[in-house]
């Protein structure tokens, strides 16, 4: 049974459900020894899944990383594993965006954390979005930020955080590790299901659009990628392959929406579609995905 995004936020009941391991899966992670909810994905990067955005982890011995933060309950599971892998503090955390599945975990890490980085909308929106709020009390926000372009060099690796343009809030970063040809989305695909499209937290669908375009023409074919959201956990990762599908959705979403308008028909009207065309695989991970995405497309296109 689905449920509202609240509650999926709240339980992302996707990624428990994705916890429940058959007796081949268990015995496979007994004989990899990753720690639970780990998976290696190239050399000494990799992803951590539980509850809310997937984040990405890069463990060396002179350098620690970590991108996003979930929850502070598995949030609190990952430091746990993190431990097996290296008793090192975090050297740096990185926000892809405001989102509260990706940043309330900063709270539970940052005493294990030097310094936190994200592109300079994010603390904004964070603190707009949690004034008032019983969580506002534990927001811990990023104390570097830059606009389009942050870069740092570890060792031979050069890590790159890029903003270009709104798109799923108005504060996305995509980073990038150059010399292992790695990279994370953060929100920016939701892999082949439908995508949350946070216009009031500043994004913009041809913004989001154009983004992809560029990352695209950044990654290579074997650029190793790991996504915000996805099916299931075997989704949380992939290629430009997926960015594109991505891409190709959206633009799909804006040109059906143009042409139900230029047709005369109500916003009401536009939100009965059950699919868009071309796309009719994609589902929802939450009550009326496919809905939202449909009003967030009319109302970026001016509809009344
Ligand atoms: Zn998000």
């Amino acid at each position: 049974m689905k449920q509202s995004r609240k509650n999926f936020i709240k339980s992302s009941a996707l990624l428990a459900g994705g916890l429940i391991l058959s007796p081949q899966d268990t015995f496979a992670r007994l004989l990899s020894s990753e720690p639970k909810g780990f998976k290696t994905l190239r050399e000494n990067f990799g992803l951590f899944f539980e509850r809310g955005g997937t984040i990405g982890w890069y463990v060396r011995n002179d350098f620690v990383m970590v991108i996003d933060s979930q929850f502070p309950d598995s949030v609190a599971n990952f430091l746990t594993g993190l431990r097996k892998k290296t008793p090192r503090k975090i050297d740096i955390l990185f926000n892809t965006h405001h989102h509260l599945d990706h940043t309330s975990g900063n709270f539970i890490l940052k005493n294990n954390v030097l310094k936190i980085v994200a592109q300079e909308n994010c603390p904004i929106l964070q603190k707009q979005a949690n004034e008032g709020t019983p969580r506002e009390s534990e927001q811990v926000y990023a104390d570097i930020t830059f606009g389009t372009l942050w870069k740092q060099f570890v060792g031979n690796e050069i890590i790159k955080a890029r903003h270009y343009f709104p798109a799923h809030t108005g504060g996305d970063a995509v980073i990038q590790l150059e010399y292992l040809n790695v990279a994370h989305m953060g929100d920016l695909v939701f892999n082949k299901v439908y995508p949350f499209i946070d216009l009031e937290g500043g994004g913009n669908i041809e913004g989001w659009i154009k983004f992809l375009d560029k990352c695209i023409d950044l990654f290579t074919r074997d650029t190793l990628i790991v996504f915000g959201h996805g099916l299931n956990e075997d989704h949380l990762y992939g290629n430009k392959l997926d960015l594109a599908y991505q891409r190709d959705y959206l633009s799909a979403l804006m040109d059906y929406v143009k042409k139900e308008i230029s047709k005369g028909k109500s916003r009401d009207e536009i939100l009965l579609a059950e699919a868009i065309p071309g796309f009719e695989i994609m589902t929802g991970l939450w009550d009326d995905a496919l809905k939202m995405n449909l009003n967030a497309a009319y109302t970026e296109l001016g509809g009344q």
